[in-house]
């Protein structure tokens, strides 16, 4: 499947089966914004439950609030967010398109590096078995001509975006003959910096007194209540604090579904360390970090890790870990060494004190900060990815028929187990599946249902990942038993009816995917 075919058809699929609909539909929709349906309401719970738990629940020196969106104008002062969280965008007069400027030249740097990949494949086909791909990459002059051009352009485009010089900016963009991907046309306006902060106003104040933002991360909420989860936890450094919730950024060029949208919901953790000790935690939480996306059933091969090389003004290192969407690798999370610059701005806005006392030590210490921050919308669209199959599978006459299925690790499913009389006509069969059916939804989120014939059911749950379907038949008025099917294989076994609620827990219970998650981190060394 192409790249872009197969992003189309997750988004049509999202919208078929409610999943996630396009905000405001009825009004033509609003860009970069999207609903989530019935069933994508549950499978974004399931994976915010997973992150919540792995953190606040596995870890007895991590604890989570929940902070306002809303937080005092001092705040986005103090965290650089008002003077630096800008984007530098370029409008093509042609087109009328409008883009980031980094983002072009980013795209340019990626041709190169796909030219270097051509004349590595063009190598390797000319010197098949003898081939060294390290010696010609270091030693092939066409593709160390391309290395040392995307160096010069990342310094250029390093000092132009930290020193805010659109100027530059926009002459790098000519120089290199840029053109807009939609028309070709170079015909460019100015840089110019477009700040990301959406604002409102307080209703009393007018002017800029009254000005307020919407959140752009989670983060700060965390660090203005740093003394008061200290005092009320008692907790001791190493410590960390996490928080769930939405986070609001004007993206310039907001697309790809809901990789980038306007409104979405970010997962983030600040781990308080002693200062010297940031660098361990920071290999800890990327160690961590990655074990958990593994966990969900990403393969090895679709997870990298990119190490920043040009860190923000706040950090002494910063990787992402990216997933291979459908439209390549790209960041889901991001792992950053804050130093203490949150912490230390915000005493010298507030003038209060952000200190953790160290009674080994008898002295006052200003954390360290190491931040793990994911989307949970990037998250949803990577277990979507991932389990979106599409396939040949015989029907209940054995023929080969088309299906599409998720093939979603069974905790996340929406819906964990359906219940499907085999016909609805016959009373005694429904009276034994609503009987179960108002069994099984004391423990877990199932589905009765009794319309259309019972191979178009199972299509249908396929369509929305249920790991499950229990299907009541004529035997089960002789014998108590019931079919279950299993999603993935099509296998189906009689199984008791007193033993399905048992047998559908012990797999779909998020706690299987917590112990597998538990597993996996036995072998992480400690930090010292
Ligand atoms: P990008 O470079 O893709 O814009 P970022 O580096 O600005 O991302 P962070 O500020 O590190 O992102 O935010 C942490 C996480 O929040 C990201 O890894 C991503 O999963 C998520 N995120 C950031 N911006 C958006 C957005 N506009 N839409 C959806 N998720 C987002």
């Amino acid at each position: 499947m192409g790249e872009e075919t197969s992003l189309k058809k997750i988004t049509a699929h999202c919208k078929e089966y409610g999943f996630i609909f396009p905000s405001s539909e009825i009004y033509d929709g609003l860009a970069a914004t999207y609903d989530y349906g019935p069933w994508g309401v549950l499978l974004k719970q399931n994976i915010r439950d997973f992150w919540w738990k792995s953190m606040v629940q596995l870890h007895e020196n991590i604890v989570g609030i929940d902070a306002a969106i809303f937080m005092h104008p001092t705040t986005w002062k103090a965290s650089g967010h008002v003077d630096a969280f800008h984007d530098p965008l370029i409008d093509n007069k042609d087109s009328k398109k409008r883009y980031r400027a980094d983002q072009l030249v980013e795209m340019h740097i990626e041709k190169l590096q796909q030219k270097i990949e051509r004349e590595v494949q063009k190598a390797r086909k000319r010197f098949k078995e003898a081939f060294d791909e390290d010696k010609f990459r270091s030693e092939s002059p066409r593709v160390q001509k391309y290395q040392d051009e995307i160096q010069q352009i990342r310094q250029r485009l390093h000092t132009a975006l930290q020193n805010q010089d659109w100027k530059d900016l926009h002459a790098l963009i000519l120089e290199l003959e840029i053109a807009d991907p939609v028309s070709g046309s170079r015909n460019w306006t100015e840089v110019r910096q477009f700040n990301l902060m959406f604002s409102t106003q307080l209703s009393n104040i007018a002017d800029e007194r009254g000005t307020l933002y919407l959140r752009p991360e989670t983060a700060q909420g965390i660090f203005v209540n740093f003394s008061n989860v200290l005092k009320t936890t008692r907790q001791k450094l190493p410590f960390g604090i996490a928080q769930v919730g939405k986070a609001f950024r004007n993206e310039i060029v907001a697309r790809q579904f809901i990789f980038r949208m306007r409104e979405f919901e970010q997962m983030e953790m600040q781990f308080f360390v002693h200062p010297g000790t940031e660098m361990q935690w920071f290999e800890h939480w990327k160690e961590e970090r990655m074990r958990w996306h593994q966990v969900l059933g990403f393969p090895a091969e679709d997870l990298q890790f990119h190490t920043h090389e040009n860190l923000a003004h706040y950090a002494n290192a910063a990787v992402d870990i990216e997933y291979r969407f459908p439209f390549g690798f790209k960041e889901i999370e991001g792992i950053h060494s804050r130093t203490d610059f949150d912490l230390k701005q915000h005493e010298q806005h507030s003038g209060k004190k952000l200190r953790y006392y160290d009674p080994d030590r008898q002295e006052h210490v200003l954390p360290y900060v190491i931040e793990t921050s994911i989307g949970l919308d990037r998250t949803f669209l990577a277990v979507l990815s991932h389990a979106y199959t599409e396939e040949t599978v015989p029907d209940a006459e054995g023929k080969p028929t088309p299906r599409t299925v998720l093939k979603l690790p069974a905790p996340l499913a929406p819906i964990k187990c359906a219940i499907l009389p085999l016909v609805r006509t016959d009373e005694r069969l429904t009276r034994i599946a609503h009987a179960l059916f108002d069994e099984l939804k004391l423990y877990t989120q199932c589905h009765y249902e009794e319309k259309d014939t019972i191979g178009r059911r199972y299509r249908r749950q396929d369509a929305i990942g249920t790991p499950y379907c229990i299907t009541v038949d004529f035997q089960t008025i002789e014998d108590h038993t019931v079919t279950i099917r299993h999603r993935d294989t099509l296998q189906q076994e009689r199984i008791p009816l007193d033993q399905v609620r048992s047998a559908i827990l012990q797999k779909t219970e998020l706690q299987t995917l917590l112990s597998d998650f538990y597993q996996h981190l036995q072998d992480l060394p400690a930090v010292p």
